[in-house]
């Protein structure tokens, strides 16, 4: 498995469990209770998960300096989406250049 395929499948799998929190939590709103407080709260939380979620995708670590990749590693987690190319998806490590398409240390 090379680096780019590793950043590829950590994207997936947050992908999924976000769709999954978003899909259980949103039942639970709609059948769980009738206070406007507790839906309020679950609300607030299901924003923040989100965003978390969301804002990992910039502090995956390079496997091989282990320093964030920020948003270098967003957008090749997101390469294989098949998104706007207008900015070219990144092949090196910004740190330690090390290239994506080498095997996974
Ligand atoms: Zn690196």
């Amino acid at each position: 498995m090379t680096i780019r395929e590793f950043l590829m499948r950590r994207n997936g799998q947050y992908s999924r469990e976000t769709v999954a929190f978003l899909l259980a939590s949103g039942t639970l709103l709609t059948i769980g209770t009738r206070s406007f407080v507790v839906k309020f709260v679950c609300a607030v939380v299901i924003v923040v998960v989100t965003v978390a979620a969301f804002g990992s995708l910039f502090q995956i670590p390079c496997p091989k300096c282990r320093k964030s990749l920020g948003f270098v590693g967003f957008k090749v987690a997101n390469s294989g989406m098949g998104s706007n190319n207008t900015v070219p998806v990144p092949a090196h490590c910004p740190h330690c250049n090390v290239s994506f398409d080498e095997p996974m240390p």
